[in-house]
């Protein structure tokens, strides 16, 4: 009998404990170890990783995670009435499990993993968008870590995807791709959460290139895709005009018409555009 099957289900978890889902910190459990194994799978051979969990919960998704062999996993909780559920887990997996309570986006977690490092998270939605840009954008590339595995609502993880050419075109999709794989690898139904979210979910799985597609200073690509998308609407050339004076002739130097709009762009004419506007 494997680890996972000596300990209780988790609806007797959560009941004993009485954790109840608390929106505020964006609490959706998944009770189904068939499914949390089938995510934890997505993410990869996990044998030889450290993997990075944030936001255990009750620890359906660390059971998963476990039992396809994780050598360690690192579980960051805000929720301190978790803690003794996932010591529970801690227990049945002797030396395997680290929990750290406290705020994710405050916590310096990679101090406490040992490379290759792989990150998997049902994620709160509250702050899901903002770990990922942070994850995204560290100071060095290539990142700590090697994938992303994360559940986020069905709309957030259609933009991480987005092609040029739609509304879901956007930060997301140019910031997560210039340096990224990035690919929906499971859809979930309200239902599959307890309790059942408003919206539809989705896994979205991201691995971390050597390198970017194409070359480009991460922090004028930040800043021309932010100026190109807070006015969607408008063409480039005025949404752009606070970047330079010249904007027009930089934009047709880069290849772009400057009458286009931002979300007709693809990524490489973005790292074009951002590699004129560093010429100064
Ligand atoms: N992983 C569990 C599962 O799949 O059933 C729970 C997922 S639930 C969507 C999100 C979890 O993140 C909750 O347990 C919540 O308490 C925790 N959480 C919310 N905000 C957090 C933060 N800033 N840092 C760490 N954990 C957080």
């Amino acid at each position: 009998m494997s680890a996972i099957d000596t300990l209780p289900p988790l609806r007797e978890v959560i009941a004993r404990h009485r954790l109840s889902a608390r929106k505020a910190l964006g609490q959706n459990f998944l009770l189904d170890l068939n499914l949390t194994a089938k995510i934890a799978r997505q993410a990869g051979d996990l044998t030889s990783c450290d993997v990075l969990e944030i936001g255990p919960g009750p620890g359906g998704l660390t059971r998963g995670l476990l039992a396809e062999g994780a050598r360690r996993v690192l579980a960051v909780e805000k929720d301190a009435r978790c803690i003794p559920a996932l010591e529970e887990i801690a227990a049945a997996y002797p030396g395997r499990l680290h929990i750290l309570q406290g705020d994710a986006l405050e916590i310096d977690a990679p101090a406490h993993l040992t490379k290759p490092i792989r990150v998997v998270a049902n994620l709160p939605y509250n702050v899901g968008t903002e770990l990922l840009v942070r994850w995204l954008t560290p100071p060095d590339w290539p990142p700590y870590w090697q994938s992303l595995t994360l559940m986020f609502q069905r709309e957030v993880a259609e933009r991480i995807v987005a092609q040029p050419g739609g509304k879901a075109y956007g930060r997301l999709a140019v910031l997560a791709q210039w340096r990224s794989d990035a690919r929906i690898v499971m859809a979930l139904p309200p239902g599959a959460f307890s309790p059942p979210p408003k919206v539809s979910s989705a896994v979205v799985h991201l691995t971390a290139l050597p390198g970017p597609r194409h070359p480009a200073d991460p922090a004028v690509l930040s800043r021309v895709v932010a100026a190109a998308f807070n006015q969607r609407r408008k063409m480039l050339r005025a949404a752009l005009k606070g970047l330079a004076p010249d904007i027009e002739d930089r934009l047709r130097a880069a290849g772009i018409t400057p009458t286009d709009r931002a979300e007709q762009i693809p990524l490489e004419a973005f790292c074009a555009l951002a590699r004129q506007l560093d010429r100064s």
